[in-house]
Formats: structure tokens, C-alpha cells, sequence
């Protein structure tokens, strides 16, 4: 495990105590590393709609994109669990089939298979993006 690892997965443990999930009570923090080794970090963020609840890897992608950091994202960490058990299952809790999509455009952009470190109760499970979407649709079928 490597230090910085190590931070940005805390970063993501960290992230979920801010989410807004009074339905599911299911918390997850998502931290990206960017190049200038800054954190930017998102939680989700529940609608009582339901269906439009925004996923923290989605909050945190957009708020590094509002930040005009879209093409500094190297590297993803992603935390969750019930409130107070976040990073404490057995098994690690990867992106939804909606966030792996939108980590592919990043990936496309940065032309980087993307690193999705996923926490678990004894540290964390790192994929790359292509293992987590492979044969996904990108910017690059738009050409
Ligand atoms: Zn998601």
C-alpha cells in the first residue's frame, strides 16, 4: 500500500461522513487524486425522488470539473457503508454501472486506464477502469 494510496482512500472514509442519504442510509465518499497531487473528494447526495440521486463519484468529478481540473484526474478512491460502517464490509464497494461510464470519460480524455482504489475492511482493492468497464463507449466511438 502506498502512502498516498493510503490518504486517498481515508479521503474517500473521510468524504462519506458529509453524504446526504437519509433513504438508503448508505454513505459513500469518492476521492480523486490530480496531478498536482491535490485531493478533490464528493459523497453522494440522495433525492427523494430517488432516481435522481447523485453518486460521490460523480459529485466529486464534477466539482474537479467546475474546478477546471477534468483532465488533471490520475487516480479514484471510493468508500462505502452504512453510516458509520463506511469502508468496514468485507468485500470492496466499486463505482455503479452510471459512475464507471463517467470515469470513462475522464479515462478517455486523460488517455489513462484510471486506478479505482475500493475500500474494504482491510484496506482497499485497487481495479483499473478497463477491468471495471471493458469495451466501454467513449468520446473515441464519437469520432
Ligand atoms: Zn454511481
Amino acid at each position: 500500500m502506498s502512502a498516498m494510496t493510503k490518504r486517498l482512500v481515508q479521503a474517500a472514509i473521510d468524504a462519506a461522513k458529509s453524504a446526504y442519504a437519509p433513504y438508503s442510509n448508505f454513505h459513500v465518499g469518492a476521492a480523486l487524486l490530480l496531478d498536482n497531487h491535490e485531493i478533490v473528494t464528493g459523497s453522494n447526495f440522495e433525492n427523494a425522488s430517488y432516481g435522481m440521486t447523485l453518486c460521490a463519484e460523480t459529485v466529486a468529478i464534477s466539482k474537479a470539473n467546475s474546478d477546471g481540473q477534468l483532465r488533471a484526474i490520475r487516480e479514484i478512491a471510493v468508500a462505502g457503508g452504512l453510516a458509520g460502517h463506511v469502508g468496514a464490509g468485507a468485500d470492496p464497494i466499486t463505482p455503479c454501472g452510471r459512475c464507471r461510464q463517467i470515469i470513462k470519460e475522464v479515462a478517455d480524455l486523460t488517455d489513462t486506464d484510471i486506478p479505482v482504489h475500493c475500500a474494504h475492511a482491510t484496506g482497499y482493492t485497487t481495479f483499473r477502469l478497463s477491468e471495471l468497464l471493458p469495451h466501454g463507449f467513449g468520446p473515441a466511438n464519437l469520432k
